[in-house]
């Protein structure tokens, strides 16, 4: 679904992937689509590593009991609030079946057809697939809005969502009117470019990278992060993810030239994370802020 929205005076269009479905939302569906749609008879587990709050690690969470796979996690540590008090992706993983190893270090890929290994954050070629089918849904968008000249903005962990997008845009004949922008919510540009480089070698594929004019580092808490998020809460009705998009809206919002060309914001979903990190601001700003 696309929904057209303003905010501070410039129009744009929401793609609504945080709304795909309850359990299975998001980029993280798209990028895991591969493995749900196809079978696998020898496979008995999935094996995979990140932070104990990651989008990721629920999806994959859900991908395993969907089905009836093992899921093996590996995390380098577990905050001792996050244990006591377990919420969002990490409490709701582990009702999934999730079974949590602590501390003991990252889990190297096996040639054992019984486990599937997948990297930190779904960054694997195997995401093309659901990509794909993602912009194509774009592409049918596009030709029934007749709009003819379209600018597409995400805010990139691994990179992996925009440069699959990025690519099949730009693959074959004529033209491209498809651009996709991108900014890095972890580490810093030339980071962002290797994590593309690992996936597609040939540049021409790749999105625009947006430097963000100030430096946030992934999952610490910003004032100005909290506020552009309750403001676009407010102002449009939509509830954005809590870890990337507050940094890739004011990245957005600075670089206002974007909005001259009709602008497709992705929404790429993670609103179960957003339980452990409203808790976080909530301890951090003192404030009581509604949360349904
Ligand atoms: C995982 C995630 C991202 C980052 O996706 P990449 O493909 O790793 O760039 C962005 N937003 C949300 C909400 C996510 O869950």
């Amino acid at each position: 679904m696309v929904q057209k929205k303003q905010f501070q005076n410039n129009t744009f269009y929401i793609k609504r992937d945080d709304l795909l479905s309850k359990d299975f939302s998001g980029n993280k569906a798209r990028k895991f689509y591969y493995y749900l749609e196809n079978d696998f008879p020898k496979v008995k587990k999935i094996i995979s590593y990140g932070s104990a709050q990651s989008n990721a690690m629920y999806s994959l969470s859900v991908l395993a009991k969907l089905k009836e796979w093992e899921f093996d996690y590996y995390v380098e540590h577990l905050a001792s609030y996050l244990k006591k008090n377990p919420n969002g992706n990490y409490k709701y993983a582990l009702k999934n079946g999730m079974k949590l190893h602590v501390g003991r270090g990252i889990p190297t890929p096996t040639k054992d057809e019984s486990t599937l290994y997948i990297e930190e954050g779904g960054r694997e070629i195997h995401a093309e697939v659901g990509l794909k089918m993602l912009a194509d849904e774009i592409l049918a968008w596009k030709e029934e809005q007749e709009i003819e000249e379209l600018n597409i903005f995400l805010p990139a962990g691994t990179g992996t969502t925009a440069l699959y997008l990025s690519k099949a845009f730009n693959v074959g004949v004529g033209i491209p009117r498809l651009t996709v922008f991108t900014t890095p919510c972890v580490g810093d540009e030339a980071y962002l470019k290797k994590q593309f480089l690992m996936l597609e070698t040939n540049e021409k594929y790749h999105p625009k990278i947006i430097k963000p004019s100030k430096k946030r580092h992934f999952g610490k808490l910003y004032r100005d992060s909290y506020n552009i998020w309750l403001k676009l809460r407010h102002e449009m009705g939509v509830e954005f993810d809590l870890l990337y998009d507050p940094h890739g809206w004011l990245t957005l919002l600075e670089n206002p030239k974007l909005f001259n060309t009709p602008l497709l914001y992705i929404h790429q979903g993670g609103l179960i994370g957003n339980e452990s990190m409203l808790k976080r601001y909530e301890r951090k700003y003192d404030e009581n802020i509604e949360y349904k």
